[in-house]
Formats: structure tokens, sequence, C-alpha cells
């Protein structure tokens, strides 16, 4: 409950909770991605009401999932998506339009564009039901025992906030080159359209995009392409129960073109070297574009003044009392049975990562 000081307010026909002359909620979540959307319906399933919840995002669109990756296609099957709309009652899924998923074979992969208009459709009804705010959180304080959460023009309290704020792809520093974003490079849509046939493009990676963007770029007409990587490619490899190498070893559409091209035989306009060939310089120095593929940062979260560095528990996603990390930018670390160490990302990991933790989050308030 909120503090006792706490009034209800009623503003364009929601009663919101006033304390301080502030709007207070019980919970905020900031980021309206996969992850977002996820903390939003398990909240209101586990009895949280729907206008004790602030949501806060710029667009409101997905994140990333929704904006850049729609032509992706997806290492995890089309089963895993509708597990995760079907998971919260809040999401309605049953009630949804005839969406593209739902005629899919459920054993199958797909684009990512599939599985973010059921999101997107989810993502519209929920932010009418709670408080939602089309705005960039920028800095949280915790004061009497509530975080003032600081947007555009505006000021909110809430006892808890759920950071699910993304991330942003790593890049590396070869300036000379003329940068081909790697949300252009995994659209084949979009790279056709980039007149590539007097370029050489060096592709920085050996990940699951890499392997995308290489394919893109020989089907985009590039006129070489040279693959700098680092260390051997990776398989998922399905064991009955378990699955080896699950959240790093390519899965899908990636694994096969991979086995036949990559440790396979080349593609014709393919070269690929060590990053530490001898020769790099002289390699590197006959390509005119690039495109990292070196894999993702957590997106830079609002400012905390007054903790110096603020660290997320990669085991329960706590970050401070009543504050929160969840999705890409705060993974849940996992162990195989052999035990290697992974984050553990994708949409239905996110699911069952929540069931886990908001028991606990639901206590840890400050
Ligand atoms: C190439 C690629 C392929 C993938 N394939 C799969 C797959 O096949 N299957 C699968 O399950 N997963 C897949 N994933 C993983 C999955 O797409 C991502 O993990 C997921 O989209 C991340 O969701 P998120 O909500 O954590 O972050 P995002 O989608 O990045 O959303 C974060 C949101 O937070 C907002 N935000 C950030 N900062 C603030 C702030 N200060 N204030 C307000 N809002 C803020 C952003 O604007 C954004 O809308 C893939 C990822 C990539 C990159």
């Amino acid at each position: 409950m909120l503090p006792p000081k706490s009034t209800r307010d009623c503003k364009k026909g929601k009663e919101i909770a006033t304390t301080r002359g502030m709007k207070a909620f019980e919970w905020t979540v900031i980021g309206a991605g996969p992850a977002g959307i996820a903390a939003v319906g398990k909240l209101v399933d586990s009895g949280v009401k729907p206008l004790d919840i602030a949501w806060i995002d710029p667009k409101f669109k997905v994140g990333d999932l929704g904006e850049k990756w729609r032509r992706v296609s997806s290492n995890t099957k089309v089963k895993l998506f509708t597990k995760f709309l079907e998971e919260c009652d809040v999401f309605r899924y049953r009630m949804a339009p005839d969406h593209k998923l739902k005629h899919l074979d459920p054993e199958t992969t797909c684009l990512l564009g599939e599985i973010a208009d059921p999101l997107q459709w989810v993502s519209d009804h929920l932010k009418v039901a709670v408080h939602a705010y089309e705005n960039k959180a920028t800095t949280l304080n915790l004061k009497n025992q509530l975080w003032e959460v600081e947007m555009g023009g505006e000021t909110i309290l809430s006892k808890n906030v759920i950071l699910a704020t993304g991330s942003t792809p790593k890049k590396l520093n070869f300036p000379a080159l003329v940068e081909i974003p790697i949300e252009v490079a995994l659209d084949d849509e979009k790279i056709a359209q980039e007149n590539l046939g007097s370029d050489t493009v060096a592709v920085f990676g050996a990940s699951h995009s890499s392997m995308i963007v290489l394919k893109n770029l020989l089907n985009a007409g590039a006129k070489k392409i040279i693959n700098f990587y680092l260390s051997p490619l990776r398989y998922a490899l399905y064991m009955d129960d378990w699955i080896l190498f699950d959240n790093t070893g390519l899965k899908g559409e990636a694994a096969i073109w991979a086995r036949k091209n990559i440790d396979g035989k080349w593609p014709d306009r393919l070269e690929r070297y060590h990053s530490s060939d001898p020769n790099f310089q002289r390699h590197i120095s006959s390509c005119t574009k690039v495109v990292y593929t070196v894999g993702f940062d957590s997106r830079t979260p609002p400012k905390t003044p007054q903790y110096h560095e603020l660290k997320c528990n990669h085991r329960n996603g706590i970050i401070a009392p009543g504050l929160f990390g969840f999705g890409i930018a705060y993974p849940e670390k996992v162990e195989d049975p052999f035990g290697n160490e992974e984050y553990s990302v994708g949409l239905w990991k996110f699911m069952r990562y929540i069931n886990k933790v908001l028991p606990l989050w639901k206590r840890y308030a400050p």
C-alpha cells in the first residue's frame, strides 16, 4: 500500500493516488518492449490494480523488437511466442485479431515481425488500462521510501520500479569505413536498397545476427564480404530436456545457413579471417563499409545520482530496494547441467524468470 498521506485524485476519468502533490503508484515499469509488456501483464495477473501501475516508454512500439528486428528470422519456435502471449490472462490473447502467428506451424521459426504484431495489440490495450506516459524516464531518486521518477516535464512517485530498458548494439572503431547500422543489415528489404555492388563490406562477429547479416549482404549483391571472427561457430544442441548453448548457439535458419555456407563451402564473394590474422590491416583496408555484429550492451538506464553505479543481481533481478532489472538489459544468469553459464535471453525465458522473481520483488520494497 502507498503511505497513509496519499489521497486519490480524479484525472482523465482515472482515479490516481497522489502523495506530496505528485501522482503516486505502487509500481512503475520503464520500457514497453517485450519485457515491459511481460512485467505489466504479470503485475496485473498477480493482483496489482492497473491504475496502481505507471508505464513509461517514449513510443510504445514493442521496443526494438517492434521497431528494428521485424525482418529478422527468429531463433526460437513459434510455439514459444504463443506460450508467451497465452501466459498472462490480462493479455487476452484468445480475443486477439487473426494475426499471422496464429496460422504458423508451432514447430517452425518465423520472422520476429510475426510476434511483434500481436505484442503491439497487447501493448495497445494494456496501455489504456494502466497509467501510461509517452516519455523517457531520466532520473530515479529514493526518498521517504518512494522512488521519485523524473521524466521530461513531470515527476511521479512509485514504491517499486522495474527497469526493462533494453540494450544497444556494441560497436568497434573503424572510422575509415562507412558503417551500415545493424538494424539495416539485418533487414533484407532495407539492405537490398543500399547499392553495394562496388563495396567490400567488413562484418565483425560470428553470432546469430552475423549469419543473417552475411546472408543478407550476399543476397543484396555486395561485391565482396570479409567476415572477421574471434571464435568458431557455436550451435545449439537439443538434448531431451535441455539445450546446450541455448542462448549463445546458432538455431533455426541461421544455423542451417551457417552449416552449409560457413562450416561448409564458402560462397564465392565471402572471405573469412580470424581477427588476429597477420594480414588483418591489409584485409580491413580493402573494405569500404562495415557492419558490427559483436553483441549488445545494456542501454544506459535513468540516472540514479544517489548511487555511484548500480549493479543488478543476475540471479534475482534486484538492483536496490524496490528497484529491479528485467529483460535483455538485465538477463538472468543460468547454468546448464555441465556447469556452463549463460545469460538467458528470449521472450519465453523472460516470462519464466519473472514468474520466479516477482514474488520476491513484491516483498522487497524500500
Ligand atoms: C537480432 C535479434 C534476434 C532475436 N531473436 C529472438 C528470438 O528469436 N526469440 C526471442 O525470444 N528473442 C529474440 N531476441 C531477443 C529479444 O528480441 C529481445 O531480447 C527483446 O526484444 C528485448 O526486449 P526488452 O523489452 O528487454 O528490450 P527492448 O525491446 O529494447 O525494449 C526496451 C524499451 O525500453 C524503452 N526505454 C529505454 N530507456 C527508457 C527510458 N529511460 N525511459 C522510458 N523508456 C525507455 C525503449 O525505448 C524500448 O522501447 C532477439 C534479439 C535480437 C537483437
